[in-house]
């Protein structure tokens, strides 16, 4: 359970002149300070429809008139997202990884998830966690997850499983070529 006692619902996307996509924190800070109101943090819920769902740590404005609105734009310009509330989450300055669940059960997407994870952990280790925005990461470290991740999310996306033939083109079935050699 991400919330429990939360209902999801859709917020309207409705960004500040100043705000900055990413910087959701700042930017409800900036609104209450500017508008009254306070931060409300929680989860934005993405869906990759029938692959898994996302929650990612959030925090929106919730208006002195009592609306609760997102004001951080988004990559995608999406005008909506779904949110869900949690009052026990509060910002304390460390990036919180989001939550994923696989839709089904398949090698592919439990990689994705396992590698995205990796990520998160190896952004935030040691002296990195508490820096919010921008990190600094040794390419070493970093490339061979995203590589793995671009691999996986391609596969996905095109609709493969785990006993598909591997993306890497050796004919092979994804389990027993890159799947097997998965070091995360
Ligand atoms: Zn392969």
């Amino acid at each position: 359970m991400v919330a429990p006692g939360q209902t999801p619902g859709y917020l309207q996307v409705q960004p500040t002149p100043t705000a900055r996509v990413n910087e959701c924190f700042l930017n409800v800070q900036e609104q209450v300070e500017a508008e009254g109101g306070q931060m409300l943090c929680g989860w934005q819920i993405w869906e990759w429809p029938n692959v898994l769902v996302e929650a990612e740590f959030h925090a929106v404005w919730f208006s002195l008139d009592g609306r609760l609105v997102d004001v951080t734009p988004k990559q995608e310009g999406e005008g909506r997202i779904l949110f869900v509330g949690d009052p026990s989450l509060a910002y304390a300055g460390l990036a919180k990884d989001n939550v994923r669940l696989a839709i089904r059960d398949d090698l592919l997407i439990r990689h994705f998830i396992r590698v995205s994870e990796e990520i998160v952990k190896v952004m935030n280790r040691g002296e990195r966690a508490g820096t919010y925005g921008y990190v600094s990461i040794p390419a070493h470290e970093i490339e061979p997850l995203m590589d793995a991740r671009s691999l996986l999310g391609r596969s996905i996306a095109e609709g493969r499983r785990e006993k598909s033939p591997c993306l890497c083109g050796s004919g092979g079935r994804y389990k027993y070529c890159h799947g097997r050699d998965f070091p995360w």
